[in-house]
């Protein structure tokens, strides 16, 4: 940016870095905390508690309890201005933690009938804590903000348990971005394959959509020795998934986008000399562009009905759209991204390839300009290939990371504050 910064902003900026610098250990601490008592989505109560504690003890108007154990503080700033949020997930994930940290998490619980450790196998219990950090910086600079920050502390971003709402879809849905109406909102991901000091971002589409899709195909049960004289699903089943990759490789613009579809679950029959009655196959859409995903709906059902239909059996199509996709709004990006390569340094800020992993960040860019990044969490020097990925026993994280990730959750608020200010004083406002 070629405009010179006057000096009060100056000082602001070196005050908020000195800030989250004196914070480091308290936050390594909260984090260690949060590692070490994990909780699962929409049960996060013990996090969603010291979360809460810790914004009333800032000052903040804390409200609780939103999407279930959603927790947000409410800083308003001493000068008028724009509503910036910032999100943080706080749930853990049913894994059994083989790292040797003596803050191990030694959580155990049952999930869907299995034994299983809960641990933060994801970082969220990262992002909780350098949001809390971030939250106290912002508080110590209260009386200059231009405008107000919302911090959300959001359930569930892995996913309900079944049968039950959650996540950003239901804070979303309880009113979080109203009153005060969110005017941008910022999110962060530590990333345990790339070296601490770099962050990463990709404008637009960044994460993909999910679609979940269940195909039931019925034929007509008869005698293995005999299959002429039934229709046999299990045959029919095996046309439809490799019918069903042909979606991707041919009826796609691949230039464009990239695009899944997997088939994860596929059951029938009981016995060798028995042709079943009944197939069942489900499995998982990713796309990164709505069109793309239209055209994988509609031709899933085309292939799966058309194919059964040629062999006499009967193809039932659902199609469940569950996480839309995250994307980041191209101008918001733009405006950011000097921002990040500020406090960062711009040879550590890089463009990465999209993911067709998702993010339920998503349902609050569907309503309000969102930005979302990542933030590496790998020790310097470590090769990728050594470092465990995400959702896995030996997912491991830096912390050496946080300081930056909470100065950059400070300064995108405090310079989109800043700058859209002025942008309404140009025009008027
Ligand atoms: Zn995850
Ligand atoms: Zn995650």
């Amino acid at each position: 940016m070629a405009q010179t910064v006057n000096a009060q902003q100056t000082s602001l900026s070196a005050r908020m870095d000195k800030t989250a610098e004196g914070l480091e250990k308290k936050v390594v601490a909260w984090r260690r905390d949060f590692h070490q008592y994990p909780e699962l989505g929409n049960r996060e109560f013990r996090t969603a508690g010291k979360v809460a504690a810790h914004l009333q003890a800032l000052g903040m108007e804390v409200k609780t309890g939103i999407g279930k154990t959603g927790v947000v503080g409410i800083l308003r700033g001493g000068k008028p201005g724009p509503v910036v949020a910032l999100r943080a997930d706080m749930d853990g994930l049913p894994v059994t933690e083989r790292v040797d940290l003596p803050f191990k998490s030694e959580v155990r619980t049952e999930y869907n009938n299995q034994q299983t450790g809960i641990m933060h196998a994801c970082g969220h219990d990262s992002h909780v804590a350098m949001l809390m950090g971030a939250a106290e910086v912002l508080a110590s600079v209260k009386n200059e903000l231009h405008g107000t920050v919302k911090f959300i502390f959001q359930p569930a971003e892995e996913g309900a348990p079944q049968g039950e709402e959650g996540g950003a879809y239901l804070m979303v849905k309880e009113g979080v971005l109203d009153n005060p109406k969110v005017d941008a909102i910022f999110g962060l991901h530590i990333n345990s394959q790339t070296e601490v000091g770099t962050i990463k971002y990709r404008p637009g589409a960044t994460m993909a959509a999910v679609d979940q899709f269940a195909i039931k195909l019925k034929g007509k049960q008869t005698h293995g020795a005999s299959p002429w004289s039934g229709v046999d699903p299990i045959v029919t089943a095996s046309q439809v998934v490799m019918g069903l990759q042909t979606i991707v490789s041919r009826n796609l613009p691949l230039t464009e986008n990239a695009a899944v579809v997997t088939v994860g679950a596929i059951h029938g029959g009981i016995r060798q000399n028995i042709i079943p009655e009944e197939v069942n196959m489900i499995g998982t859409i990713r796309s990164l562009d709505n069109s793309m995903q239209k055209t994988i709906h509609r031709r899933i059902n085309e292939v799966a009905t058309n194919i059964a239909e040629s062999a006499g059996a009967q193809a039932d199509v659902k199609i469940d759209i569950m996480y839309p996709v995250t994307y980041n709004d191209p101008k918001l990006t733009d405006q950011m991204v000097p921002t990040l390569e500020a406090v960062a340094g711009k040879n550590n800020v890089r463009i990465t390839p999209a993911q067709t992993g998702a993010e339920d960040f998503s349902f609050y860019q569907q309503k309000v300009p969102g930005f979302f990044y990542f933030l590496g969490g790998m020790t310097k020097g470590k090769k990728v290939e050594e470092a465990a990925p995400h959702h896995t026993p030996d997912f491991q994280i830096d912390e050496s990371c946080f300081v930056l990730g909470m100065k950059t959750l400070c300064h995108l608020t405090v310079d989109y504050m800043s700058q859209t200010g002025k942008v309404a004083a140009v025009s008027g406002k």
